[in-house]
């Protein structure tokens, strides 16, 4: 089932999305809930981001094709950082360029929202705590993640973490192709399947650190062919079997 957030009239609801439609949900959708009939128009909604995360998890490094881009080694265990929850936001919603940064790039990615609680998750019982897979971009200020060292502004303004336009919770990650176009021109290709660490390894290695709650969201990591967003610029990412994520990129209000 697809699951997406919306507000229509001021109210902000989960929904349920089948063939251009929406239904309501009442409830919690990790949990107890119900559905409504899907009849809302899509184009009637404004499309929020499909996840409302206790904290955003995002791992580096994780394709051997942009650790060699960037000339780093591949870690031996994952590298991960985190996102605040305020950088969200949904399909159609603008990317902002922030002022302090002359290097604003895209990192499209796959993203895994947990289902349920869990910490210290055996690998072999990973899967159990999946709900569902998203489109995430891992939007960064690479000249200010290389000026601090640590990478919580490079990575932290506001807009810098585009989600959607739903979750997929049929969707299989072994080989889905990921694609992401700027302005049409393909700039990133590749296969989730040349994950350096499988997800059931990163839900592991991540629990083993930070218990993970239903609704975080764990961006998996780019592939080569990062670049530059600059303004007015559209950026679409699709992967195989979960649809498209589209923003456009804006100068600062
Ligand atoms: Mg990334």
């Amino acid at each position: 089932m697809k699951f997406l957030r919306y507000e229509m009239q001021g109210s902000i609801n989960w929904g349920w999305y089948f063939e251009g439609m929406i239904g309501k949900i009442d409830g919690n959708i990790f949990d107890r809930y119900r559905r409504f009939e899907s009849n809302i128009e899509i184009q009637d909604v404004r499309l929020l981001p499909p996840v409302a995360p206790s904290k955003i998890i995002c791992i580096g490094r994780n394709y051997a094709s942009h650790a060699a881009e960037h000339q780093v080694e591949v870690p031996e265990i994952p590298l991960i950082f985190l996102k605040p929850p305020s950088s969200l936001i949904g399909n159609n919603e603008k990317i902002i360029l922030p002022p302090q940064s002359k290097q604003v790039e895209h990192e499209a990615e796959l993203g895994v929202v947990i289902g349920k609680r869990g910490r210290w998750i055996d690998p072999e019982l990973a899967e159990e705590y999946i709900f569902g897979y998203t489109i995430a971009n891992d939007v960064t200020a690479r000249d200010l993640q290389r000026l601090d060292g640590q990478w919580s502004r490079g990575k932290g303004f506001d807009t810098f973490c585009p989600v959607g336009p739903h979750i997929d919770t049929e969707f299989d990650p072994s080989d889905a192709l990921l694609t992401c176009k700027v302005n049409q021109q393909v700039r990133q290709m590749a296969s989730t399947r040349d994950m350096v660490f499988p997800i059931e390894r990163l839900i592991a290695f991540i629990s083993s650190v930070m218990t993970l709650e239903p609704g975080d969201l764990i961006l998996t990591g780019t592939p080569a062919g990062v670049g530059i967003l600059k303004e007015n610029d559209m950026i679409e990412i699709e992967i195989e079997g979960l649809g498209e994520l589209k923003n456009e990129v804006s100068g600062e209000s």
